[in-house]
């Protein structure tokens, strides 16, 4: 864990101030509700507070609690770049490194003038002012919590603030299941309901709001899944036409990968996606147990995360991409073998 100059931050936040919340590129239930939630915090210690996205954030997040008056980086540029300008202090939030948040919006942080405050669980961050980082944390939102915590303000968490918590720590533990999941998340999850999250009714806006499209996607996924038994492996690809048969929407795959790795036996997992707008294939990486997919993700997909979950990319065709990843499969072998035992 580190914590970087936190008293001279507390100084700092001492008096109002105009802050911004950062969150990464398409933003997650984590991204979203550590964002909203710091921010609806600050703004109850009088501070003028807005939160700017790089891009869209998925269809079931929009009934959070303010995320009506983020600003999204590329759709309103002139907006985000003015309260950027502004702002005395920039929080990053659920992300290591400026490029997290897409090229555009990272030159605009470069030149960003005044100190950056991060607040993250992703391995190996980058060098800021003020910094509260810690990888064995379950989610951001659960470090907001303990941030607010530590400022001696859990009782200035509120409704919507418990809501924003509550939903990016269900989202970023698979609904309190992965490993990173501990008696101390149970315990903040216990708070946040007495502090008026509805449990019943995150769970339903966030996992009952599927489209028919989204559904019959799945299927398609489902169907492309291919196991490798002898490598404990399984992966699933999307073509964009596949996409645009079923009218994909931000936020469609989000999860997918999760089926490979719920088969019997895998340890290993991952998905496939071709972004025609990107030009790239973005990768989802799962696994279980010891074989850390950030790290496979750093050293042959140009990416990162977590030990369990990571993501990644890659300017080759899909075909190609899934066999560049099958190739690299044979000198893993033990590693994912071995990786976890029931
Ligand atoms: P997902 O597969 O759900 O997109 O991401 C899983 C985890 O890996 C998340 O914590 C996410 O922030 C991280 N991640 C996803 N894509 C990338 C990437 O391209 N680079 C890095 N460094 N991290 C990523
Ligand atoms: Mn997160």
């Amino acid at each position: 864990m580190i914590l970087k100059r936190f008293e001279a931050l507390q100084s700092f936040l001492a008096t109002p101030r105009k802050i911004v919340v950062v969150g990464h590129r398409n933003p997650d239930g984590d991204a979203m509700g550590s964002t909203l939630a710091l921010s609806h915090y600050l703004k109850k210690k009088n501070h003028t507070v807005h939160v700017v996205v790089p891009n869209e954030y998925p269809s079931f997040l929009h009934w959070l609690p303010g995320s009506k008056k983020t600003y999204r980086f590329d759709m309103q540029n002139s907006q985000s770049q003015r309260v950027i300008r502004e702002s005395e202090i920039i929080f990053l939030l659920d992300f290591n490194a400026l490029h997290r948040v897409g090229s555009d919006m990272q030159n605009t942080l470069k030149a960003y003038p005044n100190d950056f405050v991060l607040v993250d669980h992703h391995q190996q961050p980058d060098e800021f002012k003020y910094m509260y980082s810690d990888p064995s944390m379950c989610s951001t939102c659960e470090m907001v919590y303990h941030f607010i915590d530590k400022l001696g303000d859990t009782k200035l968490i509120d409704r919507d603030i418990a809501t924003c918590l509550y939903t990016g720590i269900m989202t970023d533990t698979g609904s309190f299941r992965f490993r990173s999941t501990t008696s101390a998340t149970h315990r903040i999850i216990a708070n946040l309901i007495d502090k008026g999250a509805e449990n019943d009714r995150i769970h339903s806006n966030v996992y009952d709001s599927n489209s028919y499209g989204r559904l019959q996607l799945l299927g398609q996924s489902l169907n492309n899944l291919k196991a490798l038994p002898q490598y404990n492996t399984a992966y699933i690809t999307l073509s964009e036409d596949e996409k645009s048969a079923f009218n994909f929407e931000k936020g469609d795959t989000e999860g997918v990968v999760n089926y490979a790795l719920s088969l019997s036996d895998v340890s290993l997992a991952a998905i496939f996606i071709e972004d025609r707008e990107q030009q790239i294939i973005k990768i989802s990486f799962r696994s279980k147990g010891s074989f850390s997919v950030n790290q496979f993700a750093r050293d042959h997909f140009d990416g990162g995360g977590h030990d369990n979950a990571a993501g990644g990319r890659s300017e080759l065709s899909l075909i190609k991409t899934v066999e560049k990843f099958v190739d690299l499969l044979p000198k893993y072998q033990q590693e994912i073998v071995q990786s976890y035992e029931k």
